[in-house]
């Protein structure tokens, strides 16, 4: 396999940075997870732009402009031969000494990876995936804001251990106001009464590029979209309910918190969702 790592393709063996790069001493960094559907690279451009609103936010400037970045994640799927996989695009702030101050971190390191996906197993597709509130809380965006998408992920790792402690793969994270926020790696959505709700990115998630293409496809499946302030008894009392990530895609949740969503299966406004994005994912995206 080749890893892009600063203008070159390596061999994945050879692809290596120093244990002095802050991305690894303090997760100081941001990335993309980015889809490749027959060829195609989906919403490459959001990608990229929201990757560049990361930097900008963590002062953090990636040594290439869109056009650079965009031949570089292009040129990665090629060399692998990659046509349907996942794209992983880090950028760390670079090797430094062992404090915390930027001003000496030499060189942010770009470094991309294409390789296959790790599907959530099909099962949870077909039957639904139960989920649990979890007790910690999403980062406070006056803390550390949710909309960077950065390498710091111990917040939703530790809701994630909490979650499978449990038994659960996915958990619900709450924001300190107590309303819900998102999961551990995806976005939260529920119909409710022909409406469809997502929280606000206020609440302390993820601008998700799927959640945006969701929000476009109600549009055109005659759904409004509310982004609301959530309860957990709001997500009790959906009608339906389902995630979104661009790992996941559109995943069906059945039951929250012990308590059945709808009828207890995949609900069919999902199915429709999920049939519309297949669709999209197949008719858009950067020709390689
Ligand atoms: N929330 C979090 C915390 C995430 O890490 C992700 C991406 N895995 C998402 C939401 C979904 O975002 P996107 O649709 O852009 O993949």
């Amino acid at each position: 396999m080749k890893i892009y790592l600063n203008n070159q393709l390596v061999d994945s063996e050879d692809a290596k940075i120093s244990v002095f790069d802050h991305g690894l001493l303090y997760g100081d960094g941001i990335f993309e997870g980015i889809r490749i559907y027959g060829g195609c690279i989906f919403k490459l451009e959001e990608h990229l732009e929201r990757l560049e609103q990361s930097a900008k936010a963590m002062m953090l400037e990636i040594p290439m402009d869109r056009g650079a970045l965009l031949s570089a994640v292009s040129d990665t799927c090629r060399a692998n031969n990659l046509k349907d996989g996942y794209i992983r695009l880090i950028v760390t702030r670079g090797v430094g000494n062992l404090g915390l101050s930027i001003r000496n971190c030499e060189q942010p390191q770009v470094i991309i990876i294409a390789d296959k996906i790790q599907l959530y197993p099909q099962e949870y597709y077909e039957k639904g995936l139960k989920i649990i509130t979890v007790p910690t809380r999403r980062n406070n965006p006056a803390a550390l804001p949710p909309t960077i998408k950065s390498l710091n992920y111990l917040n939703n790792i530790l809701a994630k251990i909490e979650a499978q402690n449990l038994g659960y793969e996915e958990a619900i994270m709450l924001n300190d106001q107590g309303f819900v926020s998102e999961c551990t790696g995806d976005n939260i959505f529920l119909i409710k009464g022909g409406i469809l709700y997502t929280p606000k990115i206020a609440s302390g998630s993820l601008k998700g590029i799927t959640r945006e293409v969701v929000m476009g496809i109600a549009e055109g499946l005659d759904f409004k979209v509310v982004e609301a302030d959530l309860t957990r008894y709001d997500t009790w009392i959906a009608d339906e309910m389902f995630l979104t990530g661009t790992a996941a895609e559109i995943i069906p949740i059945v039951e929250v918190d012990g308590r059945t969503i709808g009828d207890g299966l995949p609900g069919k406004n999902t199915a429709s969702f999920l049939k519309a994005f297949k669709q999209k994912v197949t008719e858009e995206g950067f020709h390689l």
